[in-house]
Protein backbone atom coordinates (compact mmCIF):
# COMPACT_ATOMS: atom_id res chain seq x y z
CA UNK A 1 0.00 0.00 0.00
CA UNK A 2 2.58 2.33 0.56
CA UNK A 3 5.79 1.64 -1.68
CA UNK A 4 7.69 4.19 -3.22
CA UNK A 5 6.64 6.38 -0.26
CA UNK A 6 9.58 7.34 3.02
CA UNK A 7 8.35 7.31 6.85
CA UNK A 8 10.41 9.13 8.98
CA UNK A 9 9.23 8.15 12.72
CA UNK A 10 10.71 10.12 15.71
CA UNK A 11 10.98 7.93 18.95
CA UNK A 12 11.21 4.21 17.13
CA UNK A 13 14.08 2.59 18.57
CA UNK A 14 10.98 1.28 21.23
CA UNK A 15 7.17 1.07 21.85
CA UNK A 16 4.74 2.53 19.58
CA UNK A 17 7.27 3.95 17.52
CA UNK A 18 8.67 1.26 16.61
CA UNK A 19 5.81 -0.54 16.27
CA UNK A 20 4.38 2.12 13.91
CA UNK A 21 7.70 1.93 11.64
CA UNK A 22 6.95 -1.73 11.83
CA UNK A 23 3.71 -1.55 10.30
CA UNK A 24 4.49 1.36 7.67
CA UNK A 25 7.68 -0.87 6.89
CA UNK A 26 5.72 -3.87 6.36
CA UNK A 27 3.28 -1.63 3.88
CA UNK A 28 6.04 -0.78 1.92
CA UNK A 29 7.90 2.64 2.56
CA UNK A 30 11.40 3.15 3.76
CA UNK A 31 11.50 4.65 7.08
CA UNK A 32 13.87 6.44 8.67
CA UNK A 33 14.19 5.53 12.38
CA UNK A 34 15.06 7.95 14.98
CA UNK A 35 15.71 7.54 18.97
CA UNK A 36 18.14 6.95 21.60
CA UNK A 37 19.74 3.22 22.87
CA UNK A 38 22.83 1.25 22.38
CA UNK A 39 24.07 1.71 18.68
CA UNK A 40 24.45 -1.63 18.42
CA UNK A 41 21.25 -2.65 18.91
CA UNK A 42 19.78 -0.46 17.45
CA UNK A 43 21.64 -1.54 14.09
CA UNK A 44 20.51 -5.16 14.57
CA UNK A 45 16.55 -3.60 15.17
CA UNK A 46 17.24 -1.74 11.77
CA UNK A 47 18.49 -4.93 9.99
CA UNK A 48 16.27 -7.21 11.18
CA UNK A 49 13.70 -4.66 10.27
CA UNK A 50 14.70 -3.94 7.02
CA UNK A 51 15.19 -8.01 6.44
CA UNK A 52 11.71 -8.79 7.79
CA UNK A 53 9.81 -6.40 5.45
CA UNK A 54 12.09 -6.15 2.54
CA UNK A 55 11.84 -2.06 3.06
CA UNK A 56 15.09 0.41 3.07
CA UNK A 57 15.42 0.96 6.98
CA UNK A 58 18.03 3.81 8.14
CA UNK A 59 18.25 5.23 11.49
CA UNK A 60 18.88 8.90 12.59
CA UNK A 61 20.35 9.35 16.26
CA UNK A 62 19.39 13.16 16.20
CA UNK A 63 18.11 14.48 19.76
CA UNK A 64 14.36 16.26 19.01
CA UNK A 65 14.67 18.17 21.88
CA UNK A 66 16.96 20.24 19.76
CA UNK A 67 15.52 22.42 17.10
CA UNK A 68 18.33 22.48 14.97
CA UNK A 69 18.62 18.62 15.20
CA UNK A 70 15.04 18.12 13.83
CA UNK A 71 16.19 19.97 10.98
CA UNK A 72 19.18 18.00 10.54
CA UNK A 73 16.85 14.83 10.43
CA UNK A 74 14.41 15.53 7.69
CA UNK A 75 17.12 16.46 5.57
CA UNK A 76 19.16 13.59 5.75
CA UNK A 77 15.64 11.57 5.24
CA UNK A 78 15.07 13.64 1.91
CA UNK A 79 18.81 13.25 1.19
CA UNK A 80 18.80 9.36 1.99
CA UNK A 81 15.09 8.29 0.75
CA UNK A 82 14.35 11.45 -1.76
CA UNK A 83 11.06 12.60 0.62
CA UNK A 84 9.55 12.49 3.88
CA UNK A 85 5.58 11.68 2.73
CA UNK A 86 5.20 10.47 6.09
CA UNK A 87 5.86 12.29 9.27
CA UNK A 88 5.16 10.11 12.60
CA UNK A 89 5.81 13.00 15.19
CA UNK A 90 5.99 10.25 17.92
CA UNK A 91 9.22 10.90 20.31
CA UNK A 92 7.80 11.43 23.88
CA UNK A 93 9.25 11.68 27.36
CA UNK A 94 7.48 11.82 30.43
CA UNK A 95 8.07 13.41 34.85
CA UNK A 96 5.55 12.96 37.16
CA UNK A 97 5.19 15.63 40.19
CA UNK A 98 3.65 17.96 42.05
CA UNK A 99 3.10 20.95 40.37
CA UNK A 100 4.64 23.25 42.61
CA UNK A 101 7.92 21.07 42.97
CA UNK A 102 7.70 20.75 39.11
CA UNK A 103 11.48 20.83 38.27
CA UNK A 104 11.95 23.67 35.60
CA UNK A 105 14.37 22.06 33.72
CA UNK A 106 11.72 18.83 33.37
CA UNK A 107 9.08 20.72 32.53
CA UNK A 108 11.12 22.58 29.66
CA UNK A 109 12.20 19.30 28.33
CA UNK A 110 8.94 17.89 28.18
CA UNK A 111 7.63 20.65 26.14
CA UNK A 112 10.72 20.01 23.88
CA UNK A 113 10.48 16.50 22.88
CA UNK A 114 7.17 16.20 22.89
CA UNK A 115 5.63 19.49 21.58
CA UNK A 116 8.24 21.53 20.28
CA UNK A 117 9.75 19.10 18.08
CA UNK A 118 7.20 18.13 16.19
CA UNK A 119 6.63 22.05 15.23
CA UNK A 120 9.95 21.66 14.10
CA UNK A 121 9.73 18.50 12.11
CA UNK A 122 6.82 19.94 10.31
CA UNK A 123 8.18 22.86 9.34
CA UNK A 124 11.47 21.26 7.97
CA UNK A 125 8.91 18.61 5.83
CA UNK A 126 6.00 20.42 4.68
CA UNK A 127 7.78 22.31 2.19
CA UNK A 128 8.68 19.01 0.39
CA UNK A 129 5.45 17.75 1.04
CA UNK A 130 3.23 20.50 -1.01
CA UNK A 131 5.35 20.33 -3.53
CA UNK A 132 4.58 16.80 -4.33
CA UNK A 133 0.99 17.08 -3.31
CA UNK A 134 0.56 14.54 -0.85
CA UNK A 135 1.79 13.89 2.81
CA UNK A 136 0.60 12.54 5.77
CA UNK A 137 1.25 14.00 9.24
CA UNK A 138 0.36 12.16 11.98
CA UNK A 139 0.91 13.40 16.10
CA UNK A 140 1.06 11.21 18.47
CA UNK A 141 -0.47 12.67 21.15
CA UNK A 142 -2.41 11.15 24.26
CA UNK A 143 -5.62 11.04 26.49
CA UNK A 144 -3.55 13.28 27.81
CA UNK A 145 -4.53 15.53 24.87
CA UNK A 146 -7.84 15.33 25.59
CA UNK A 147 -8.15 14.99 30.10
CA UNK A 148 -5.72 15.84 32.69
CA UNK A 149 -4.07 13.22 35.45
CA UNK A 150 -2.87 14.72 38.75
CA UNK A 151 1.25 14.86 38.33
CA UNK A 152 1.53 15.20 35.09
CA UNK A 153 1.34 19.02 34.53
CA UNK A 154 4.12 18.75 31.79
CA UNK A 155 3.32 16.04 29.82
CA UNK A 156 -0.74 16.71 30.02
CA UNK A 157 0.20 21.02 28.95
CA UNK A 158 2.44 19.73 25.67
CA UNK A 159 -0.03 16.65 24.99
CA UNK A 160 -2.79 19.13 24.37
CA UNK A 161 -0.82 21.34 22.72
CA UNK A 162 0.13 18.64 20.16
CA UNK A 163 -3.72 18.26 19.45
CA UNK A 164 -4.09 22.10 19.16
CA UNK A 165 -1.18 22.13 16.88
CA UNK A 166 -2.48 19.17 14.82
CA UNK A 167 -5.59 21.01 14.00
CA UNK A 168 -3.97 24.52 13.07
CA UNK A 169 -1.60 22.54 10.47
CA UNK A 170 -4.54 20.53 9.47
CA UNK A 171 -6.52 23.65 8.34
CA UNK A 172 -3.47 24.94 6.33
CA UNK A 173 -2.60 22.25 4.72
CA UNK A 174 -6.40 20.59 3.91
CA UNK A 175 -6.15 21.59 -0.01
CA UNK A 176 -2.68 20.68 -1.15
CA UNK A 177 -2.98 16.61 -0.31
CA UNK A 178 -1.30 16.45 2.97
CA UNK A 179 -3.68 15.36 6.50
CA UNK A 180 -2.52 16.16 9.84
CA UNK A 181 -4.24 14.14 12.41
CA UNK A 182 -3.47 13.47 16.38
CA UNK A 183 -3.80 9.47 17.65
CA UNK A 184 -4.65 10.10 21.10
CA UNK A 185 -4.00 6.47 22.95
CA UNK A 186 -4.70 5.59 26.61
CA UNK A 187 -2.13 3.57 28.56
CA UNK A 188 -0.03 1.30 26.53
CA UNK A 189 2.60 -1.23 28.60
CA UNK A 190 5.94 0.52 27.41
CA UNK A 191 9.12 1.51 28.68
CA UNK A 192 7.46 5.12 29.18
CA UNK A 193 4.72 3.50 31.22
CA UNK A 194 6.22 0.81 33.23
CA UNK A 195 9.03 3.72 34.11
CA UNK A 196 6.20 5.45 35.97
CA UNK A 197 4.82 2.99 38.16
CA UNK A 198 6.68 3.06 40.33
CA UNK A 199 6.53 6.93 40.94
CA UNK A 200 2.92 6.58 40.71
CA UNK A 201 3.33 4.24 43.51
CA UNK A 202 4.95 6.49 45.75
CA UNK A 203 2.85 9.83 44.73
CA UNK A 204 -0.06 7.44 45.73
CA UNK A 205 0.69 5.77 48.51
CA UNK A 206 0.40 1.71 47.08
CA UNK A 207 2.18 -0.87 45.71
CA UNK A 208 3.00 -1.58 42.61
CA UNK A 209 -0.02 -4.09 41.53
CA UNK A 210 -2.48 -2.05 43.08
CA UNK A 211 -0.70 1.04 41.18
CA UNK A 212 -1.42 -0.93 38.48
CA UNK A 213 -4.81 -1.58 38.64
CA UNK A 214 -6.16 1.12 40.89
CA UNK A 215 -4.38 4.36 38.63
CA UNK A 216 -3.98 3.06 35.29
CA UNK A 217 -5.99 0.57 34.59
CA UNK A 218 -9.26 2.06 36.34
CA UNK A 219 -9.06 5.25 34.06
CA UNK A 220 -9.92 2.51 30.88
CA UNK A 221 -13.30 1.25 30.92
CA UNK A 222 -11.84 -2.01 29.10
CA UNK A 223 -9.58 -2.72 32.14
CA UNK A 224 -6.37 -4.12 29.58
CA UNK A 225 -3.54 -2.12 28.22
CA UNK A 226 -3.69 -0.71 24.57
CA UNK A 227 -1.01 -2.99 22.43
CA UNK A 228 1.28 -1.45 20.09
CA UNK A 229 -0.02 -2.59 17.19
CA UNK A 230 -3.52 -1.63 17.45
CA UNK A 231 -2.00 1.99 17.62
CA UNK A 232 0.26 1.23 14.22
CA UNK A 233 -2.99 -0.30 12.51
CA UNK A 234 -4.71 3.07 13.09
CA UNK A 235 -1.67 4.95 11.69
CA UNK A 236 -1.41 2.58 8.81
CA UNK A 237 -4.74 3.72 8.12
CA UNK A 238 -4.24 6.82 8.37
CA UNK A 239 -1.82 6.85 5.42
CA UNK A 240 -3.96 4.90 2.82
CA UNK A 241 -6.41 7.02 0.39
CA UNK A 242 -9.55 5.77 2.14
CA UNK A 243 -8.50 8.26 4.71
CA UNK A 244 -7.44 11.26 2.83
CA UNK A 245 -10.90 13.02 4.42
CA UNK A 246 -9.70 12.30 7.61
CA UNK A 247 -7.82 15.64 8.85
CA UNK A 248 -7.61 17.83 12.14
CA UNK A 249 -8.75 14.65 14.14
CA UNK A 250 -7.62 13.74 17.77
CA UNK A 251 -8.57 9.82 17.25
CA UNK A 252 -8.78 8.41 20.54
CA UNK A 253 -7.81 4.61 21.01
CA UNK A 254 -7.88 4.35 24.72
CA UNK A 255 -10.38 1.87 26.05
CA UNK A 256 -13.28 4.25 26.47
CA UNK A 257 -11.03 6.48 28.34
CA UNK A 258 -12.04 9.38 27.58
CA UNK A 259 -15.62 9.12 26.78
CA UNK A 260 -16.48 9.02 30.55
P1 LIG B 1 9.04 4.60 24.83
O1 LIG B 1 9.76 5.14 26.02
O2 LIG B 1 8.89 3.13 24.66
O3 LIG B 1 9.68 5.19 23.50
C1 LIG B 1 10.05 6.53 23.40
C2 LIG B 1 10.94 6.69 22.19
O4 LIG B 1 11.30 8.07 22.09
C3 LIG B 1 12.26 5.91 22.30
O5 LIG B 1 12.61 5.43 21.02
C4 LIG B 1 13.25 6.99 22.75
O6 LIG B 1 14.60 6.70 22.40
C5 LIG B 1 12.72 8.18 21.98
N1 LIG B 1 13.13 9.47 22.52
C6 LIG B 1 12.96 9.97 23.77
N2 LIG B 1 13.51 11.20 23.85
C7 LIG B 1 14.03 11.46 22.62
C8 LIG B 1 14.73 12.57 22.09
N3 LIG B 1 15.01 13.65 22.82
N4 LIG B 1 15.13 12.51 20.79
C9 LIG B 1 14.86 11.41 20.04
N5 LIG B 1 14.20 10.34 20.50
C10 LIG B 1 13.80 10.37 21.78
O7 LIG B 1 7.61 5.32 24.89
P2 LIG B 1 6.20 5.00 24.21
O8 LIG B 1 5.28 4.63 25.29
O9 LIG B 1 6.35 4.13 23.02
O10 LIG B 1 5.79 6.48 23.76
C11 LIG B 1 5.75 6.91 22.43
C12 LIG B 1 4.80 8.09 22.33
O11 LIG B 1 3.49 7.67 22.70
C13 LIG B 1 5.16 9.25 23.27
O12 LIG B 1 4.91 10.47 22.62
C14 LIG B 1 4.18 9.05 24.42
O13 LIG B 1 3.95 10.25 25.10
C15 LIG B 1 2.97 8.56 23.66
N6 LIG B 1 2.01 7.86 24.49
C16 LIG B 1 2.36 6.75 25.19
C17 LIG B 1 1.40 6.12 25.96
C18 LIG B 1 1.71 4.89 26.77
O14 LIG B 1 0.88 4.51 27.58
N7 LIG B 1 2.85 4.25 26.58
C19 LIG B 1 0.10 6.61 26.01
C20 LIG B 1 -0.22 7.74 25.27
C21 LIG B 1 0.75 8.35 24.51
Amino acid sequence: MLKGKTALVTGSTSGIGLAVATALAREGAGVMLNGFGDPAAIEELRAGLEAATGSRVRHHAADVAVAAEVAALVRATEESFGAVDILVNNAGIQFLSAVDEFPEERWKAIQDVVLNAGFHAIKAALPGMKRRGWGRIINVSSAHGLVASPFKSAYVAAKHGVVGLTRSVALEVAEAGITCNAICPGYVRTPLVEGQIDGLAQLHGLSREKTVRDVILSTQPTRRFVEVEEIAALAVYLCGEMARSITGAALSIDGGWTAR
